[in-house]
């Protein structure tokens, strides 16, 4: 039965006999109590065919106070997928006076209001026992438009919430695909619970869930959380499973096996890569932040874009199974694995901040550099941890401790400012103790709500010193520290060299200097900068030629436009963008690189030439893209020449820097900062071929000043694949350079 819409409350007409509203029993041994769900035990068929679910849930609650009264009153919400009617609905250890069923507002969040709608269910009980169970019998139709969440240049599908269909099961903790205790908004109960769920076979499709598996109940699959959880997911699709066991934990991929054998090869070579990676992370990790809390780990392939990381389980995309390698990059499957201690065992308390994207992004995208040894990979991950929170509008930069609260800071700030955030307190504290408090949460914290202030506290056990500053500053402040190189005089009288620096607020920062001589022989300083500004005094034989400011990036600061590397994302960020196209007839690969740039409808002002009428006036005034041949426009020419862009034309295809690339797979991407437009970018994107714009579709995911790809394609299964890989990648550094006086 479908709920007719009402934004008003409504008795569900479902339950008739439950809604006589019972004598209260005699007063005196009857008073208010307060439930919470300790434990739900679940049970669900499913049926891709007709997208249905038909579910069973035995919720354990527990009272508060739990003695002191024979039997008490209490009100338990719980929300549940509007698509789902509960069909019977049972207490034991308490009676139902009422049950309420009202639907749930839409969120306030842009498109959260395409995520699947939501009914409160509102029980009134009485008779509450000591440990009351109720018991929800229901089902419906679960099916999203899987596409609708699909964008070009995001990697997540974040309207996927509860879907049953032949390409796949996914069923996640928003999903509202089985009973969950919340408040009256709607938000999950602050208070992690133990979770057993049955499900019974799905011909053709492996099934995994949340936590560890347990013992079949005959023919249906069982997983039990092993610590509280905030919620159950349950996937699955038509997948091969692959396994091996490392060091007692059973390390699995599923996937899906293509056709055709050239294909099928492939993902067999690259699951295995996958397969020996999840191994490698686990050698490394454990023995810095203790042991992995899961006997399992299962690497499951996605029906749609998705990254997401599952207590025993990650849930990746199928074409980041297809990129092999590449798609191992740090911040990748290594980050969905850390996120099993930090965010899946080691609760984020929803009261607080996120703080676990922070310091994941610093375990995997930052530390897996630190960990291969690439000191260059990991001093370019700051670098770009920097850009990303410089590209901030100042309006947005918000403190870290507000990210994943509601109005709270975005992305940027939760993810790369936290990364930067946790590498400065490596610094701080020291590496050593760095993990060991790491290593000192996961052995007590596992199945416990976190938040900042017990962080704090348990980085400060391990440094034996208070952090109370260190946190206030870069956790609680709103803004990043804009630090400038004032001036650099060489004092003859004192043999010495004097530079000033100044920021915009006073914090407390260690600023570190390159001084370079006239020879080219450098050395490090490191200043601290306590006020506004201050002055530092060098001992040097030497006059020395220029002083660079923190060209490693130790310090998070906001770079200046001049400092940020130029990327697709310096292109795309203004209101206004001017496209130059070729003159005649366009390849459709070009067109979708011109809607990406100009992003939704009416998000910008477009403007669009080709490069016979396009103007000198026009191209100093904005942003530009050019694609193909717009490129031949002497206008474009002189534009690029002034840039100093690395990119020119040659008979037989392009030349980048000082190579030649004329093969019919060869394409460039190349984004320079705007001459006349501080802050503006220019991109050019050319192929030699159609071939060679064959993955156009992922230019947006590049952060590199310009890559040169190298593209082939064949047809497998009636279809053209393209496969990519950039061959030349490089970034346009401008750091903060001053020259010495003397
Ligand atoms: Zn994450």
């Amino acid at each position: 039965m479908k709920q007719p819409k009402s934004d008003g409350k409504r008795v569900c007409g479902r339950l008739p006999g439950l809604l006589a509203v019972g004598l209260l029993a005699a007063g005196g041994c009857t008073r208010p109590v307060t439930l919470r769900a300790t434990a739900y035990d679940l049970d669900v068929r499913l049926d891709p065919g007709t997208h249905e679910l038909f579910g069973s849930a035995e919720v354990t609650l527990a009272r508060e106070p739990a003695t002191g009264v024979s039997a008490g009153t209490g009100t338990v919400r719980f929300a549940l997928n509007a698509a789902l009617d509960v069909m019977e609905l049972t207490a034991r250890g308490a009676r139902i006076r009422a049950h309420v069923v009202a639907p749930l507002g839409a969120a306030p969040k842009p498109g959260a209001d395409k995520r699947p709608p939501m009914r409160i269910h509102e029980l009134h009980l009485e008779g509450v026992g000591p440990t009351p169970r109720l018991t929800f019998r229901y089902a419906g139709v679960l099916v999203q438009d899987v596409q609708a969440g699909e964008k070009r240049g995001q990697v997540h599908n974040l309207l996927m919430a509860a879907h049953v269909g032949g390409e796949g099961i996914y069923l996640d903790e928003g999903g509202g695909w089985y009973p969950l205790a919340c408040d009256e908004h709607g938000d999950p109960q602050p208070l992690a619970a133990v979770f057993r769920l049955s499900a019974g076979p799905v011909e053709g499709m492996l099934l995994v869930a949340g936590g560890e598996p347990a013992p079949p109940d005959g023919t249906r699959q069982v997983w039990r959380t092993r610590y509280p959880v905030t919620g159950m997911v349950l996937v699955g699709g038509p997948h091969e499973r692959k396994e091996r066991t490392v060091g007692g934990v059973r390390i699995a991929v599923h996937y899906s096996r293509p056709d055709d054998p050239q294909s099928q090869a492939q993902i067999e070579k690259h699951t295995d890569l996958f397969l020996d990676a999840a191994a490698r992370y686990l050698e490394r990790y454990q023995p810095l932040i203790g042991p992995y809390p899961y006997e399992h780990y299962t690497i499951v392939e996605n029906f749609f874009s998705s990254g997401f990381a599952f207590p025993g389980f990650t849930l990746l995309n199928r074409a980041l199974l297809a990129m092999g390698p590449r798609g191992l990059s740090h911040g990748m499957l290594d980050h969905e694995m850390l996120h099993a201690w930090w965010g899946n065992t080691i609760l984020v308390d929803p009261q607080d901040g996120n703080w676990c994207e922070a310091l994941t992004s610093f375990g995997a995208n930052y530390y897996g550099y630190v960990l291969d040894g690439d000191e260059r990979g990991a001093r370019n991950q700051r670098r770009n941890f920097c850009v990303a929170v410089s590209r901030l509008p100042p309006a947005e930069d918000l403190p870290l401790g507000t990210f994943g609260r509601s109005e709270g800071a975005g992305r940027e700030i939760g993810y790369s400012k936290g990364a930067m955030v946790f590498y400065m307190l490596s610094e701080e504290i020291g590496p050593e103790r760095f993990w060991a408090a790491c290593r000192r949460l996961t052995a007590e914290y596992k199945g416990r709500f976190v938040n900042w202030a017990v962080l704090q506290a348990v980085f400060e056990q391990e440094a034996g010193r208070s952090l109370d500053a260190f946190m206030r500053q870069w956790v609680r402040a709103t803004g990043t520290p804009e630090v400038r190189l004032e001036a650099a005089r060489w004092r003859a009288e004192t043999v010495s060299l004097e530079v000033q620096l100044a920021q915009d607020a006073p914090r407390t920062l260690r600023v570190p200097l390159r001084i370079v001589a006239d020879d080219g022989t450098t050395r490090d300083e490191v200043v601290t900068l306590d006020g506004l500004r201050t002055s530092a005094v060098f001992a040097l034989a030497q006059p020395p030629r220029t002083v660079v400011l923190d060209p490693d990036f130790r310090v998070l600061r906001r770079l200046r436009p001049e400092e940020i590397v130029p990327a697709v994302a310096t292109t795309r960020a203004g209101r206004r963008l001017l496209v130059v196209q070729p003159p005649g007839a366009m390849s459709p690969l070009y067109q979708r690189v011109i809607e990406d740039f100009s992003g939704e409808p009416g998000q910008k002002e477009v403007l669009l030439r080709t490069a016979d009428d396009v103007s000198a006036a026009e191209l100093s005034a904005q942003s530009v893209l050019i694609v193909g041949d717009g490129l031949r426009s002497p206008a474009v020419q002189a534009l690029l020449m002034r840039a100093r862009c690395p990119l020119s034309l040659t008979a037989g295809g392009f030349r980048f820097e000082d190579q030649t690339y004329e093969a019919p797979g060869h394409a460039v991407l190349c984004t320079v900062h705007h001459p006349a437009m501080p802050g503006c970018g220019i991109t050019v994107y050319y192929g030699n071929s159609e071939t060679a714009l064959g993955r156009s579709d992922l230019l947006l995911h590049y952060r590199d000043s310009a890559v040169v790809f190298e593209t082939t394609a064949r047809t497998a299964e009636g279809k053209t694949v393209y496969e990519s890989r950039p061959i030349a990648r490089r970034d346009f550094e401008s750091p903060t350079v001053i020259e010495v006086q003397r």
